[in-house]
């Protein structure tokens, strides 16, 4: 079987460089399906899911990568998440009555007019989070994410996205923070970025990793890690979805109850319905009952 959804990162030694390529089909295709997306959303929601892919295999902790764009015009909010063992998911929503621009360059200059970008890392043991927030620079995801790197971390990244016939492809390269040595070769890193100037969209799309990845980079000693698949995953449950209904308050949860017997709760991501009846949200809703309150504001 062709393996079409997965990451493999490769390593330049003698230039204190790492590259990340990402193949997403299925991923994009489950995602996609959740709602009925304009095209430019769909584009911009698979490149989001390639840039969490690719940013994810650089967490050096359990959890998770989470991208956000928000911006005041169509496109109301979009995130793509993955963690750390290649699990995606992502949504987008756009704003009620208002006209979706027909093109993924027309939507980006409505980002670009006040868009923001948001790069969260979630540790899956509830410890601490850590969030960058910056304003959408560049002509497109791909130099809003470059342009973040520079900011924030000031490790140079170049980052080819392509996205077509429901699916899509990501190759970044970024600068590794200098060995004591630094690096053997000094004039390495812009060789790889003149390499990966002269990649165009549809070549991406269109060669299949192992091959591009020698194609571009033979002359350059690399370290090849193993691929690993990408999936859909989301993680929510029952549980999850019960702490979320307790924050909203006992006087809030009784009140509906008041309109219906059974309250369904469907989580955005991935449609899964989770279905409650007064009964199963005990003194979360009564304070009364033994338990004691647990009334949350
Ligand atoms: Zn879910």
């Amino acid at each position: 079987m062709i393996r079409t959804d997965y990451l493999q990162r490769v390593v330049f030694e003698d230039l204190d460089a790492r590259c990340v390529y990402v193949s997403l089909e299925q991923v994009i295709a489950q995602v996609l399906a959740k709602d009925d997306y304009p095209p430019a959303v769909d584009e911009l929601l698979g490149q989001s899911l390639l840039v969490a892919a690719a940013l994810s295999s650089g967490i050096k902790f359990d959890g998770r990568v989470s991208l956000q764009l928000q911006t005041s015009g169509a496109l109301k909010l979009l995130v793509a998440d993955c963690t750390h063992e290649g699990g995606l998911r992502g949504i987008a929503k756009l704003k009620e009555g208002a006209s979706c621009p027909p093109s993924l360059a027309a939507l980006w200059d409505e980002l670009d007019r006040d868009g923001v970008l948001t790069l969260t890392l979630e540790p899956a043991d509830g410890g601490q989070r850590w969030q960058g927030i910056v304003p959408l620079e560049g002509d497109g995801l791909n130099q809003a994410i470059e342009a973040y790197f520079q900011r924030s971390e000031q490790l140079e990244t170049r980052l080819a996205l392509a996205f077509g016939n429901g699916s899509g492809k990501a190759l970044m390269i970024q600068q590794m923070p200098p060995s004591a040595a630094g690096p053997a070769d000094e004039d390495g890193w812009n060789r790889l970025g003149h390499l990966m100037a002269t990649l165009g969209e549809e070549e991406l799309l269109a060669v299949s990793g192992g091959d591009l990845l020698d194609r571009l980079f033979h002359e350059e000693r690399r370290r090849v890690f193993p691929a690993r698949s990408l999936d859909f995953h989301c993680p929510c449950s029952r549980d999850r979805v019960l702490d979320l209904l307790g924050s909203l308050g006992a006087a809030e949860l009784t009140s509906l109850f008041e309109i219906q017997e059974i309250v369904e709760v469907r989580c955005q991501f991935c449609n899964q319905a989770y279905e409650f009846a007064q009964h199963d949200l005990g003194d979360l809703i009564d304070p009364g009952q033994p338990g004691g309150s647990q009334t949350v504001h």
